[in-house]
């Protein structure tokens, strides 16, 4: 058996702040799944309590609930996911100031916490750093074109911020990080109120509500579900790569009407789609270039946006 294979086989002990949000409740699990120990922290500012209760009774999982822009607790782990920050535009937009304390003041005490025990970091970073991109698709060399004083600049520039800190304590303290940018991921444990816009169209579709569809539509997305999203995070935490990012996304690239008419359909739904105005800074396309994924972690998504949307639209029905 490799070494690379050994180790990740190996229990771990593992902090995973954001836990109780949305990608955060995956990688619990998935990583409960495989036998570490892990320790959830989240301050629910955005997270779902009740994602993380069912796990309460389990005998390797802890809940702490608290914020990372306050000190971490003392203990030792090997590994952390730096899950925490508002994610979605209404989420982050509502708490613009907290959202960029988190990940500037909040990013740099996870990195002192995980020097202090010298731990593996994993940053989830974003496709928003790249900001409305002028190189298409998104390959990790572009430097991006970001607004700094837009409504979403709390979130990109705080992201940037914080691959920034994440580099520093790299290069200075020889600290083990990784930077993944995560692109759209959608599925199961997605808020229902989170304002995102596969979210918002199943359930207006299921209510028979209008969709609304902001500009006239043509903006474009790629949606990566999100189970194939935790298992390519789970593979650059313990590959042996450094700090530079790695876009982790699916490649395939919809616009916003064609989502909306495919969501319609698999409900299937007679909702009429009103447009409303498009949002300050909205990027007009996005798709990530996953080339250094591939390559480097022999990882790439394979679910169909159709099935993926229908255990999305099977999990809002039942909930
Ligand atoms: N959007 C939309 N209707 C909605 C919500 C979002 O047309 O009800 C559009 C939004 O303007 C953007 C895209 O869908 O162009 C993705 O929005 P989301 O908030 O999900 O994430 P973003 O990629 O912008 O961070």
């Amino acid at each position: 058996m490799s070494n690379w294979r050994r180790s990740f086989l190996k229990n771990k002990k593992i902090l995973v702040t954001g836990g109780a949000g949305f990608i955060g409740s995956h990688l619990v699990r998935l990583l409960l799944k495989q036998n570490h120990e892990v320790i959830c922290l989240d301050n629910l500012i955005s997270g779902q309590y009740q994602l993380v209760e069912p796990l309460l009774t389990h005998p390797h999982f802890t809940f702490i609930e608290a914020d990372i822009t306050h000190p971490l607790p003392s203990m030792s782990v090997d590994q952390v996911y730096n899950l925490a920050s508002p994610a979605s535009p209404k989420d982050y937009q509502k708490n613009p100031i907290a959202t960029i304390k988190t990940n500037v003041i909040g990013m740099a005490n996870v990195l002192d916490f995980a020097n202090s025990c010298s731990a593996t970091v994993l940053q989830a970073s974003t496709s928003e750093v790249y900001g409305d991109p002028e190189i298409h698709p998104q390959v990790e060399s572009y430097l991006g074109r970001v607004n700094p004083i837009g409504i979403r600049s709390c979130y990109d520039e705080g992201k940037r911020s914080a691959e920034t800190l994440c580099s520093d304590y790299a290069r200075q303290f020889n600290l083990d990080v990784k930077i993944a940018r995560i692109f759209n991921t959608y599925g199961p444990h997605m808020r229902r109120d989170d304002g995102r816009v596969v979210s918002n169209f199943i359930n207006q579709a299921l209510l028979g509500e209008n969709i609304t569809l902001y500009g006239n539509g043509e903006q474009t997305r790629s949606f990566c579900y999100i189970e194939d999203l935790v298992t390519g995070l789970v593979a650059l935490m313990n590959s042996t790569h450094d700090y530079s990012p790695v876009n982790l996304g699916n490649p395939s690239e919809i616009s916003m009407r064609e989502l909306a008419l495919m969501i319609k359909n698999l409900i299937p739904s007679d909702s009429s789609i009103i447009y409303k105005a498009l949002p300050q800074d909205d990027p007009s396309r996005r798709c990530p270039d996953i080339t250094k994924a591939k390559k480097i972690l022999s990882w790439s998504p394979t679910t169909d946006l159709r099935d993926g949307l229908a255990q999305t639209i099977s999990y809002f029905k039942n909930l």
